[in-house]
């Protein structure tokens, strides 16, 4: 089916009007590089298109992880806000007659590649997507569809990053060797040093994140 454009302009004005920040749409044979359970054809047949949606945290706590210590499970503040929004645009595009599937996080897709793929913006050196409006402040979530959306051009270099390292010299653990993440080494800081919001709220570092000047006139 050929790509739709008028009905990717209501989908954008849709995401608009209910308040999702950021939008866009990644072609699903451009997963192939990931294992197959984190792939879009894993959660729904013949997809067309990976929608991906964003809010910008505004408030880094907006991040904030939470363990419910009953129920045994991790959940962040920003995702809930964001599981609505899918939900929202996943009936919408039911009445217009195309199927959707909501990804969970685990597994799930590479949600900070899946908006580089979608043309969102790039990966920078803060191993983070980077985003024009909000830097690297967002938090995202995907769903995987079968309507004939408009597909964005992938972005796998950082305009943004090209003279700046403030981000690596901003990290306190020295996550950043050679300017590569390294994921133990974030977290092992984090493990000794989060902040304990409550018995079940942590507060994950976020350096990375806050210190990147990228989109701060929108913070
Ligand atoms: S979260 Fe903190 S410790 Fe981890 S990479 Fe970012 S700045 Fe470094
Ligand atoms: S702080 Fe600088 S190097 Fe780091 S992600 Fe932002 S623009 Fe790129």
């Amino acid at each position: 089916m050929d790509q739709d454009q008028e009905l990717t302009n209501k989908v954008i004005n849709f995401s608009k009007k209910i308040g999702i920040d950021i939008i866009g749409f990644a072609n699903p044979d451009l997963f192939d590089r990931f294992s197959g359970k984190n792939r879009p054809l894993s959660f729904l047949k013949e997809p067309s298109a990976v929608i991906i949606v964003g809010i910008h945290l505004y408030d880094i706590m907006l991040d904030v992880w939470s363990k419910a210590d009953e129920i045994g499970k991790n959940f962040q503040f920003a995702d809930s806000i964001l599981r609505n929004f899918c939900n929202s645009i996943a009936k919408f595009l039911f009445k217009q007659g195309f199927e959707s599937k909501i990804i969970p996080y685990h597994p799930g897709l590479y949600l900070k590649d899946a908006a580089a793929l979608a043309g969102i913006g790039p990966i920078g050196k803060n191993n983070l997507l980077i985003t024009e409006e909000y830097g690297s402040q967002v938090r995202l979530s995907a769903i995987v569809t079968t309507a004939p959306l408009m597909l964005g051009k992938p972005v796998y270099e950082s305009r943004f990053c090209e003279e700046c390292n403030i981000c690596i010299d901003a990290c306190p653990a020295a996550a950043f060797k050679n300017g590569i993440y390294d994921k133990k080494t974030c977290r092992d800081y984090n493990y000794s040093n989060w902040k304990i919001l409550s018995t079940y709220t942590r507060l994950w570092c976020n350096k990375c994140i806050e210190s990147c000047p990228v989109g701060k006139n929108n913070n």
